[in-house]
């Protein structure tokens, strides 16, 4: 590591709660799917933050649209109307194609608000008695980390010493219809919360059936639907939203046979391109209506800027064809990951869609291969980062070419030859 990476690493762990662990590289500036470190090196970004910069680091459109709104009017608080949100709520109703959405900042927020509307709901509407409310979720999830989300996590970094936990939570294991629809049969289930792939636990990606199953089961049984498309969403699996299947609609859904509509969707990351915290919940009256003055907020959800850089972000998504683009770069990603490991045994699998994929190494989940693997990318200029022990994301921004692309495997099958 060069000397002046050392001295911003140390500032960090000197004054900052260690609450992460980086992967040593500094980096000041970047450009499209381009990173560059304060040295100067240049990297390719296979990580995205996580999948919100999926329109590339600072988009022209999406911070032109930023500066432009901070410069004119930042922040109202909810307590006065702006000329900003009720435009943005429109743009947000149409492009997704729900009544009404709520805004807020951050994923976790959103998750937060998408469980009270579905708790509330469930009171309101379906009768279940007070307090009783369930709400079923996935083994191995990843939905963020307050302390309710926490409550139904099976990660134990995540939850251990931070009890006592929110109750009315039933975990089911993931992909899996049958323990589905047992916990379904239980009385006051409010909704199933999903992702449509998990992301975190190491891009898990179900049967091509799951989702849409899962829509039906829970209609069978009156329960909300409810998508957490945090990561998976905007383009990044190959349609605007991975509940959408097969569907290239780019914000048109023409509510085609694949399309598993959820019955409240959770957006966060790149609704901003990753230029701003935005996140939102989109549902229809029947559900979004039973939130009253009074009853969920947040300081800046829906601020004016954060209103005019999502919809920029969201046009880059749709004038720039993202969905279509991660769709056909990610069979070409997979097919050519595929040859490699018919001839290798350091990778044992790649799996994902669109342009988020992951590959797993052939070592046990505590080893530090996948770990040494990625300072060795990160040596031959690509970034990434192993989710859970021996499994690497390979998550690009969409905006990669083809030509990049076929660079970056180039890059990636080299190191792991190294291995
Ligand atoms: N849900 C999913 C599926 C995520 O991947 C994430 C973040 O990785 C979150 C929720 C939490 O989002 P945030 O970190 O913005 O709170």
């Amino acid at each position: 590591i060069a000397s002046k990476s050392q001295e911003y690493i140390e500032l960090e762990n000197e004054h900052g709660a260690h609450n992460y662990h980086p992967l040593p590289v500094v980096l000041d500036r970047g450009d499209g799917v381009y990173v560059w470190d304060v040295e100067g090196k240049r990297y390719y970004d296979f990580l995205s933050a996580y999948s919100a910069v999926n329109q590339g680091h600072c988009h022209p459109a999406i911070v032109n649209a930023m500066n432009e709104q901070a410069q004119t009017l930042t922040l109202t608080s909810r307590a006065f109307h702006n000329d900003k949100l009720g435009v943005y709520e429109k743009y947000m109703t149409d492009y997704f194609d729900f009544d009404k959405v709520l805004p807020m900042n951050t994923g976790a927020e959103a998750v937060e608000t998408a469980i009270k509307i579905a708790r509330k709901w469930a009171y309101e509407k379906k009768g279940v008695p007070e307090h009783q409310a369930q709400i079923i979720v996935a083994e191995n999830n990843f939905h963020g980390r307050t302390t309710t989300i926490i409550s139904f996590s099976n990660d134990e970094g995540a939850r251990k010493n931070f009890g006592p936990y929110t109750p009315g939570f039933i975990k089911v294991a993931y992909d899996d219809v049958d323990a589905l629809e047992n916990a379904l049969k239980q009385e006051n289930v409010a909704g199933f919360l999903i992702e449509p792939i998990q992301g975190e636990a190491g891009v898990y990606t179900p049967d091509d059936n799951y989702m849409r199953e899962a829509r039906e089961l829970c209609k069978k049984y009156e329960a909300l639907f409810i998508a957490d498309e945090i990561q998976t969403g905007i383009a990044r699996t190959g349609a605007l939203l991975a509940v959408c299947g097969k569907c290239t609609c780019q914000g048109h859904c023409e509510r085609q046979q694949t399309y598993a509509r959820p019955d409240i969707l959770i957006l966060g990351k790149a609704l901003s391109g990753g230029a701003y915290p935005v996140s939102a919940v989109l549902a229809d009256n029947d559900i979004m209506n039973v939130i009253k003055p009074g009853q969920h907020g947040s300081t800046f959800g829906g601020n004016p800027v954060a209103a005019a850089v999502a919809m920029a972000a969201l046009d880059v998504v749709r004038d720039e064809s993202l969905a279509q683009n991660a769709r056909k770069l990610g069979e070409h990603f997979r097919k050519r990951i595929n040859e490699y490991i018919s001839t290798t045994d350091t990778v044992t699998l790649v799996r994902g869609r669109g342009l988020l994929n992951a590959i797993v190494v052939n070592d046990s989940e505590t080893s530090d291969t996948a770990w040494n693997i990625c300072l060795r990318l990160r040596d031959h200029g690509l970034l990434a980062k192993p989710t859970h022990g021996n499994i690497i994301r390979f998550a690009p921004p969409l905006v990669m070419t083809m030509e990049q692309l076929d660079e970056c495997i180039d890059i990636i099958i080299k190191t792991l030859k190294e291995f």
